[in-house]
């Protein structure tokens, strides 16, 4: 797969400060990690230095930093003379399945490759391979380089320390607690272990390294040889030491850690191409190496594998709930134990019965956890709200890649308490009907505080049919308040809700449990039932929310999205899908060049760069091109793939995934890199 799969993200870059985002809180430098680093690299353009990677990329806990321009940037001399890395021809720098890869001409008959993987989840590989073609013994002496770049303001500005140790340079870092900015606890470190002997020497200011090899290399005519080292990145002293024996064991067999990562990553790449036609392999690598890349392995209280929304914005690193359900939809093609992993790394955060902080949320999931919690000063953690319901159907669709039963046994009644929870707290008439809500949390004091976490909950933060919402309170029949629902029932959620009993139902009759099945797929239909009876409006040919007290359709809200999830969920029957199809492809409509905005283009409040409030969202998309295909709309599905590969910026070739885009010209929003995106495309190219 090498060259074929070379490059499919543009990586270069070199950063001129700490601080990796640009205006928008973006890092225009798109990095590489795997298996869950907590640490990324990039590559130099031909024009930056040469001789090392970009980075490290490293997680203050919750927030992207970049460490270095180039940590350990190797020098050789011969005779005291420094050797230019270009002299024979520029320097290239590549992405390859799982690697990246410096090539150095420096003439003469002298080359050398740098070539970085990981090894473990908090420790990466490099290996520089000097190659001397020439006719004359040649003697060189190697020194890697590098500086600190600091945070420029804050108590973070004094956090990392440049160390000389045996092995080669560490940064410490000391403890900072910014909630917003930058999280350490005073344990971090950052430590290069040499596979051979070195002498380490720090700069006058304390911030730079030279870190030398002992003895000469000496490269006879014809000859290679290699120099090996390892990067890790850990967050405790427990996992430092592990790292020290990941490290160790990975420079005793640097081979095999390269054998291994080329295995792994052609398996990803053979599963994920498969029924993808040719012109649309690479792009599906690009979504692997996406995906792949915002993987974070166990630490603080994520407790599980994990995907985040991106490495690349500053606010998203940490692990959403309705995020990993999409996320594991498409994981599961490729990377089936990890796909279950992230639905696990949410799922340890399920409110438990008995709770004492919120007995009335047992079976609750919140809406996105990060490295710290509350009583560990984190601001990031959410449980004002929760998100869509999505996570039978990728329990489900994990089972279906995996095979692996007990992962059915071992998450049913974790889903079946989420789903009793929907119905205890968000059902406000008791009518078999939820509401998008909110918890009772001290962050949600005020009404606007509740529908803010409403509009949260939806998972579309400002959609306009929230604008005008008010809040309800929702209590048991002893008037103890379980939380808050919105003065309206949402069509997505209840489509959702009717999908989910019906995974449910599938999953208790994988199970064995042939009743349990009966009654879930019976419930299912009773959900389908009502939506179609009170969602669906004749007169727009659409589905809307109603409003809760006159069960009217908030049509004058325009039309949202939301409308074609009763598709996607086989909700809607065919006449009512018959008028859904045709909005969804009429260009007044949904049918704009990028497929499909959030809010319809004829609706008053139709923003095309406005966030929920008409931006494309490649999920949405793809329940709207599913619900398509599931009422026999085969070639409307394929044409709508189609147009949407053809407009959105930077698909095709080697730009970043992008969370969002302009419904009318493709152009990408939002943040880079964003896994659902990545995840649910992976789907689409096979369609
Ligand atoms: C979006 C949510 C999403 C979160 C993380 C928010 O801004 O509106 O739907 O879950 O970002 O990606």
């Amino acid at each position: 797969d090498g060259e074929r799969y070379a490059d499919v993200l543009d990586l270069h870059g070199t950063p001129a400060q700490a601080y990796p985002g640009d205006a928008r809180g973006n890092n225009p430098i798109t990095v590489f990690a795997d298996l869950g680093a907590w640490h990324a690299y990039a590559l130099p353009r031909p024009t930056d230095p040469q001789g090392g990677f970009t980075g490290p990329l490293y997680l203050a806990q919750e927030y992207p930093w970049w460490l270095s321009d180039g940590l350990t940037r190797l020098q050789l001399t011969e005779q005291g003379r420094p050797l230019d890395l270009t002299a024979g021809a520029p320097a290239r720098g590549t992405s390859l399945p799982g690697l990246l890869r410096l090539t150095h001409d420096l003439g003469g008959g002298l080359a050398l490759t740098l070539d970085l993987r990981f090894a473990g989840n908090r420790t990466a590989l490099l290996r520089a391979r000097l190659a001397n073609t020439g006719p004359a013994v040649r003697t060189l002496a190697a020194a890697w380089t590098g500086r600190l770049l600091r945070p420029a303001t804050g108590p973070q500005r004094e956090a990392p320390k440049l160390v000389a140790a045996e092995r080669g340079v560490e940064v410490r870092f000391a403890k900072v607690r910014q909630t917003w900015d930058y999280l350490t606890d005073g344990t971090e470190r950052f430590a290069v272990r040499h596979a051979r002997p070195v002498r380490v020497v720090l700069s006058a200011d304390g911030d730079g390294h030279r870190t030398e090899l002992a003895e000469p290399v000496r490269l006879a005519p014809g000859e290679t040889r290699s120099l090996d080292w390892t990067e890790s990145y850990t967050f405790t002293e427990a996992e430092c030491a592990r790292a020290a024996k990941e490290a160790d064991t990975a420079l005793r067999t640097p081979e095999r850690v390269a054998a291994e990562g080329t295995a792994r990553w052609h398996g990803y790449l053979v599963r994920a191409t498969e029924g993808v036609p040719a012109a649309r392999r690479r792009t599906a690598a690009k979504c692997v190496q996406t995906l792949v890349t915002n993987w974070r392995s166990p630490a603080g209280r994520i407790r599980h594998d994990a995907v985040t929304p991106t490495l690349s914005y500053k606010w998203f690193s940490g692990v959403w709930a309705w995020d990993t359900w999409k996320q594991a939809v498409g994981t599961a093609a490729f990377a089936p134990g990890l796909a279950a992993d992230q639905i696990r790394a949410v799922f340890d955060h399920q409110v438990p019965s008995g709770s004492a902080e919120r007995p009335q949320d047992a079976g609750m999931v919140p809406d996105c956890v990060f490295y710290n919690d509350q009583t560990t000063g984190g601001g990031n953690w959410n449980e004002r709200n929760s998100k869509p319901p999505l996570a039978s159907w990728a329990v489900w669709e994990v089972y279906r890649r995996s095979g692996d039963r007990a992962f059915l046994r071992e998450m049913l009644p974790r889903l079946t308490a989420y789903r009793d929870w929907w119905y205890r707290t968000r059902d406000h008439l008791g009518e078999g009907l939820c509401q998008y809500g909110a918890t009772v949390d001290a962050a949600n004091a005020t009404a606007e505080d509740c529908r803010e976490a409403a509009a949260w909950e939806s998972g579309m933060d400002n959609a306009p049919r929230f604008d005008t919402s008010a809040v309800v309170p929702n209590r048991d029949a002893n008037g103890t308040l379980l939380g808050w629902s919105l003065d309206q029932r949402s069509v997505d959620l209840n489509a959702y809700l009717a999908a989910d009993h019906r995974h449910l139902a599938l999953i208790a009759a994988e199970l064995g449990d042939r009743p349990a099945a009966d009654r879930l797929r019976a419930g299912a239909e009773r959900i389908d039932a009502a939506v179609r009876d009170t969602m669906y409006d004749p007169a727009t040919g659409w589905f809307h929310d109603t409003d809760l007290a006159t069960g009217a359709r908030l049509t004058a809200r325009g039309r949202g999205i939301e409308g074609a999830i009763p598709l996607w969920s086989g909700t809607a029957t065919a006449a009512q899908a018959r008028t859904v199809r045709r909005l969804l492809l009429d260009p007044a409509e949904f049918g704009t060049a990028m497929p499909f905005p959030t809010v319809a283009r004829s609706s008053p409040s139709f923003d095309p760069g406005g966030y929920w409030r008409g931006l494309a969202w490649l999920d949405q998309t793809y329940f709207a091109i599913e619900g398509l295909r599931r009422y026999g709309w085969e070639q409307d599905a394929r044409r709508t793939v189609e147009r949407l590969l053809a407009t959105a910026a930077g698909l095709a070739g080697d730009g970043p995934v992008r969370e969002n885009y302009d419904p009318l010209t493709g152009e990408g929003h939002s943040s880079t890199n964003f896994s659902w995106s990545a995840a649910l495309l992976l789907p689409l190219l096979r369609t």
